[in-house]
């Protein structure tokens, strides 16, 4: 019946976890913090496509911040600006997940956070998510989760 159905939909996506469904961070489009915003690094921002940018400290796996490609507009392509420089005026606040939180929680923490991307840690807090703000470093960093990829296990499960 179209009940029971639904219900075990639901439970195969309440056991999806975090790191099922992420974007691992090989494949993670991310900045440097202390790299310059030439014109050739913006056209790679632009051409990227994301609306949401990661920046790194030396390994991607540590996160220092979080910029979107409409922050870049305001950027003079001569002023070689480091990315660093921007963070301080318009990084966005970070949101952490464990590897294994379930993605009935994870749609919760983005409704409740209002954030649409988590970065999803290997350990961490034991909270199911937490807020950090810039600038303490999120470490081991492992992949990142977007609302789209938690709305995209929803749409599969039906
Ligand atoms: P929006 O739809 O809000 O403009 P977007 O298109 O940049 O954002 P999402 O729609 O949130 O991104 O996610 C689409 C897919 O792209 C998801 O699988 C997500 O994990 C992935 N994604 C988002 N940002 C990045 C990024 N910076 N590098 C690589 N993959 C990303
Ligand atoms: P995302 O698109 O990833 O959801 P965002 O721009 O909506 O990002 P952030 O800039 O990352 O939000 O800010 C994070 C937190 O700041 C959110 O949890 C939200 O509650 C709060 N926030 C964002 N914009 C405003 C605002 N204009 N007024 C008050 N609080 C805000």
């Amino acid at each position: 019946p179209e009940e029971a159905h639904l219900m075990s939909s639901a439970l195969a996506f309440s056991e999806k976890r975090a790191s099922m469904i992420m974007t691992r961070l090989d494949h993670t489009f991310c900045i440097e913090v202390g790299s310059k915003l030439s014109f050739e690094a913006l056209l790679r921002c632009y051409k990227s496509g994301f609306t949401r940018i990661p920046v790194y400290r030396k390994d991607p796996s540590c996160v220092v911040g979080l910029l979107f490609a409409k922050d870049l507009i305001l950027v003079d392509p001569d002023d070689e600006i480091p990315v660093g420089a921007m963070l301080s005026f318009c990084g966005r606040s970070l949101h952490v997940v464990r590897h294994d939180t379930t993605i009935d929680k994870l749609l919760a923490a983005a409704q409740t956070q209002h954030s649409h991307l988590f970065f999803v840690v290997e350990g961490g807090p034991d909270a199911p998510a937490s807020v950090a703000k810039w600038p303490p470093p999120i470490s081991n960093v492992i992949g990142i989760v977007t609302l789209e990829d938690v709305l995209e296990e929803l749409i599969a499960a039906e």
